[in-house]
């Protein structure tokens, strides 16, 4: 590795949903691998695609790294703290370098229409033929160009990828991989809507941050061709690319949330430690040695080294982590044993937004815990509950629950209002008597009848706790028929 420039790494997450289990998994071997280097860490939220944004997404990816306690060394200053650096407030230099590539004859303004390009697709998909741009603007006049933009025609900015030869990827763990050109279409740098395109955004935010080491996710792979392309466009010297092995559901698909749950939020909830997060995450892509299992972080720092890490697709294994979480439990002391129960579980945040919900539930408080328990738990006890409505099938309903599933994954704020909507606007749909379809919400959530009012209890509950019990249940019921 190149030994003469500071280190200098980068996450880039985009804040699209839940803090995801990946994205502490790369921060750990980008965060590991800069202190090793008496390097930096730099955070960058890149939210340039504005269909997947969600406001609450970039929140919860800070707060998720704070619990982790993985900091990063640089950004604006937020009250006395490094904040993250945003891409939609940097518009101004991508467009800037967009323009530097056309001027220079490497990229170009295309103002195929969507239909256009639909027709296209259909007929290549007709002919067997290629998928991709067919190049129909790559060679416009310079008249013809201003002309359109003087109508205020609708344009991208495509960058001109060569047409054959290979693209040479250097993977620092896979050495060199070579792409055949001929499979990469004109790449869109800047969209109608005038955001960059993942692809512009990150080579020119790489470049202008001084990022030496590129350690993203195996998934990122296909994108470096063109990455590579930009780099020699702009004749800017390439990073060094390090792309982690993915984590895997237990049939080793790419991990999915159906499969497991992937949000950071959900195991801090879930009242996993962040040191047992972060020592089972260790071990996904890397091994210790030894046969060693459990390790600081600082341990990690001491000895890890890009050479012991497999490309074997590591499989995030609950049963695993949980069992890891036990070591750690064991070992805290009284007093941090007392203080997490305190904070995890009996907080006077949470016990406040108890305090409506319950009061008139109770005559006596020993009956507190017994009642209400499913405000403290993850997993319910389905058995013996009848959750299907009786005159609906298993496959109907399962279509409503991963229908509502769906919805409330979207949802940027978890909140009664916005709940109440998603639950009214699903039954106005679906046309069910309302018991039907509330009913099941209420003991999949909760295990019982009698909660407090169905909405109030899940605005509570918060999103990671309910959407986890829809689809535990959802399981429960199919191996159940
Ligand atoms: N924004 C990409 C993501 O969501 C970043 C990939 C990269 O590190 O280049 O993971």
């Amino acid at each position: 590795m190149d030994q003469q420039k500071k280190v200098r790494v980068r996450i880039a997450p985009s804040p699209t949903g839940d803090p995801h289990v990946g994205l502490a998994y790369i921060t750990l071997f980008n965060y590991v691998f800069s202190k090793q280097n008496a390097g930096e860490l730099v955070l960058r939220i890149e939210d340039t695609d504005r269909t997947r944004y969600r406001r609450s997404s970039e929140e919860r990816i800070i707060r998720s790294l704070n619990w982790l306690n993985l900091k990063w060394d640089e950004g604006p200053d937020v009250g006395g703290k490094f904040g993250p650096y945003r891409q939609s407030e940097r518009l101004d230099i991508y467009k800037k370098y967009a323009e530097d590539l056309i001027s220079k004859g490497k990229a170009y303004r295309c103002f195929c229409t969507p239909e256009r390009l639909s027709q296209m697709r259909q007929k290549q998909k007709d002919e067997g033929s290629r998928f991709g741009y067919d190049g129909k603007c790559r060679n416009l006049s310079s008249e013809k160009v201003n002309s359109l933009l003087a109508q205020k025609t609708p344009s991208v900015v495509r960058l001109k990828m060569p047409e054959d030869g290979v693209i040479p990827i250097r993977d620092h763990l896979r050495g060199v991989i070579e792409i055949d050109a001929s499979q990469l279409d004109d790449q869109i740098l800047i969209k109608s809507d005038g955001f960059p395109t993942y692809h512009l955004a990150n080579v020119v935010d790489d470049h202008l941050m001084q990022i030496t080491h590129v350690i993203r996710a195996e998934e990122w792979i296909s994108s470096t061709p063109k990455h590579v392309v930009l780099y020699q466009a702009f004749s800017w010297p390439e990073p060094e690319f390090i792309h982690l092995p993915l984590l895997r559901n237990q049939d080793r698909s790419k991990i999915s949330k159906r499969k497991n749950p992937t949000s950071l939020d959900f195991y801090r909830r879930k009242g996993v430690l962040p040191e047992a997060m972060l020592n089972f995450l260790a071990l996904m892509g890397w091994s210790y040695g030894e046969d060693k299992e459990i390790f600081s972080l600082d341990q990690m720092l001491e000895k890890f080294s890009f050479k012991n890490v497999s490309l074997g697709g590591p499989i995030f294994d609950i049963q695993k982590l949980l069992w890891l979480n036990q070591q750690y439990i064991q070992d805290l002391s009284e007093d941090s044993f007392i203080k997490h129960i305190q904070k995890n579980l009996f907080n006077e945040g949470y016990l406040r937004n108890l305090y409506s919900l319950t009061k008139s539930r109770l005559n006596s408080f020993d009956q507190f815990v017994d009642k209400f328990s499913f405000f403290f738990s993850g997993e319910l006890d389905y058995q013996g509950l009848s959750i299907l409505p009786k005159n609906r099938s298993l496959t109907d309903f399962k279509k409503v629950i991963k229908n509502l599933l769906e919805r409330l994954d979207n949802l940027d704020n978890w909140d009664e209002k916005n709940l109440k909507e998603i639950f009214q606007n699903q039954l106005q749909e679906i046309a069910w008597k309302p018991k039907e379809y509330y009913m099941p919400i209420r003991l999949m959530t909760t295990g019982t009848k009698d909660s407090p009012p169905l909405v109030e209890t899940l605005a509570v509950l918060g999103s990671e706790i309910v959407r986890y019990r829809l689809q535990n249940s959802l399981t429960y019921l199919s191996k159940k028929a």
